[in-house]
Order: C-alpha cells, then structure tokens, then sequence
C-alpha cells in the first residue's frame, strides 16, 4: 500500500532491467514533486497511475519533477506526462535527454575509439553499442530542463531539501539532502544491496578526456560520509541506515576488486578487453559495455594510486602491475 511517510511517499515500478524495480518518490512541499520517473513502460505507467491513486491522487496533480540522474530507468515515464511539467535536474543530464543528431554522432565516436584502445576485437563492437543503445528504448524523448540544479541548492518549492552533487554513476548524478531529519532520496548513489555500475561517458561538454567515474564515485561516497544521514531512500532496494558502515564496506570492497585486477596484472600485461574476459568469463559477451567499464573503473582506480602502470600503445593499451 502506497503511503506517505514524514512528506515522502515510495513508488514503486516495474523496470525491464536485470536490477528489476525502481523507485520513484514523492515530495510534499510547496508543489508536489516527483523524483525521478520510472522506464517507459505500459506497465510501468500503470503501477505509477495505480500507486498515485492510492494516495488519492492523479499524475495531472504532480507540480514538478527532480531527476537524481538521466538513466532511462529514471527518467522513461516522463513520456506519460504533460509536455509542459517542470524538470529539474543537473544540466550534464540534459544531452542525454536531447540525444541530438551530434551529440549521437559525438558519443558513438567515443567508444569506437574507446574500445579500441581497450583491445576490444572489431567484430564486437556493433553489439557492445547496441546494448547501450537498447536501453535507451525505454528512455524519454527529448525533453528541456526547466531549470538547473547544483551543488547546496535549494530545489525550487522544497524548502528544508539541498542538493549533493554526487556524480560517478552518472556524470550528472545528484541526491536530495533534507537537514532537518537527515534523509537522503539518493537515486542511485548508494544502495543496500549492490554497488551502481561507474558506467563510461563520453568528456564532459568543453574537455577532451573521459571522466573516470570510480574515481568520482568513491568522492562522492567520500562526502556522503560528512552527512549526518539517518535513512537513504534509494533508487533501488530498500531503505536504509547506518550509511558510515556502509560507505567504508563498498570503498573496501572496491579497494579488493582492484587487488585481484591487480594479481592478474602480475602474471603479465593485458588490455582492458583481456583483462574483462578473465574477470567476468560468463558475461562478458552478453554484457560488454557494463563490464567494460567495471574494469576499466578498477584499472583507473589502481592507476591512481601508482599501483600499476600502462603503456599507451596503438591500438591498444596495455596494462601492467609493474608500476610507474
Ligand atoms: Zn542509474
């Protein structure tokens, strides 16, 4: 039964993904908020319909919308609602949302020249864009930012609620702070059960490198920390608490992912794509983009902390745990 809690009511949807539903959440302030909004599915659009009725209300009542970050599985149900509803969120979401004819072409060139410096065989490549571009299917269609959100703003008609800018899993990443009781509406930034994908961007609009978003994820954990967080209201999974224990228990999980990738550097040097076919055998085909950027998340980690070095050879760079 859908309720509201202390101003915060949960929705939860439906998603075509592998990490199954998403959480979508209500605010009451001086307009009614939506955060974030579901895939674009029938299916979806009626658990959101549904769940809205059983607080008595419709989707033509909500005011304005809040997105933590620009995944489909976010941001799809926005396609259901009025062309004229408010959007608020970090502008290095709205490209994604755009998804003009150039920054297609923009994107598409990045990874094509981003797998090749991985080492990825040629005859992947088709189906490792694919499966970043099916996702999009369940996406929203181009839609404008009303207005943008930034670090310790104030969203608009959320008195008490601030911003945390939090990128890593996405580059436009934010969660929603409120001081008074210390809840989190985090989207993806943290979650109880697993730990979110630091997926791959292309540069950030006006730079010519990558962002490396393990790096900016463990600082956005990092500053999560200083928070006096008492419950997360996640994108995913239940809520919950105890956010230090949890903060230190995924840096160090972390920490031991990049020391394995850092054993299998010993017994030789490898490129990204051979270092993700030992790490991930099973998948690696079906999920190449994912665990793509899972490894090369490892590698800029250990490349970070001087613990292995690499040889930027055309085509491919290799790897190794010799150090620089
Ligand atoms: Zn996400």
């Amino acid at each position: 039964m859908t309720e509201w809690k202390d101003g915060i009511a949960k929705l939860t949807l439906p998603t075509p993904f592998s990490v199954g539903d998403v959480h979508a959440y209500l605010l009451k302030g001086d307009r009614l908020t939506l955060v974030d909004a579901g895939v674009k599915t029938k299916k979806a659009w009626e658990a959101f319909r549904m769940q809205l009725a059983e607080l008595q209300l419709r989707p033509e009542d909500i005011e304005q919308v809040i997105l933590t970050h620009h995944h489909p599985d976010h941001v799809g149900l926005l396609d259901f609602l009025p062309p004229e509803l408010e959007i608020h969120a970090h502008p290095l979401n709205q490209r994604w949302l755009d998804r003009t004819p150039e920054f297609t072409a923009m994107h598409d060139e990045f990874f094509s020249g981003l797998f090749h410096q991985f080492g990825v065989p040629e005859e992947y490549f088709a189906s490792a864009v694919g499966q970043m571009k099916k996702t999009l299917l369940f996406s929203c269609g181009p839609r404008r930012l009303s207005g943008e959100l930034f670090e310790n703003d104030v969203p608009p008609a959320l008195e008490g609620w601030k911003v945390i800018e939090t990128p890593g899993h996405a580059q436009g990443h934010i969660a929603l702070f409120r001081e008074q009781d210390g809840v989190l509406v985090g989207g993806d930034m943290l979650l109880a059960k697993i730990s979110p994908n630091p997926l791959l961007e292309p540069p950030l609009p006006g730079e010519k490198e990558r962002p490396m978003p393990q790096l900016q994820y463990n600082e956005s954990l990092h500053k999560l920390a200083k928070y006096p967080i008492s419950l997360v209201h996640a994108g995913h999974g239940p809520d919950f608490g105890q956010v230090g224990a949890l903060i230190e228990k995924r840096l160090a999980r972390q920490h031991d992912r990049a020391m394995t990738v850092k054993k299998l550097l010993k017994q030789g040097e490898l490129t990204v794509f051979e270092l993700c076919r030992r790490l991930f055998p099973s998948v690696y085909e079906k999920e190449m983009s994912l665990t793509l950027s899972e490894t090369v998340a490892q590698l800029d980690y250990l490349l970070d902390l001087d613990e292995i070095g690499v040889k930027e050879e055309d085509p491919a760079f290799l790897y190794s745990a010799a150090g620089r």
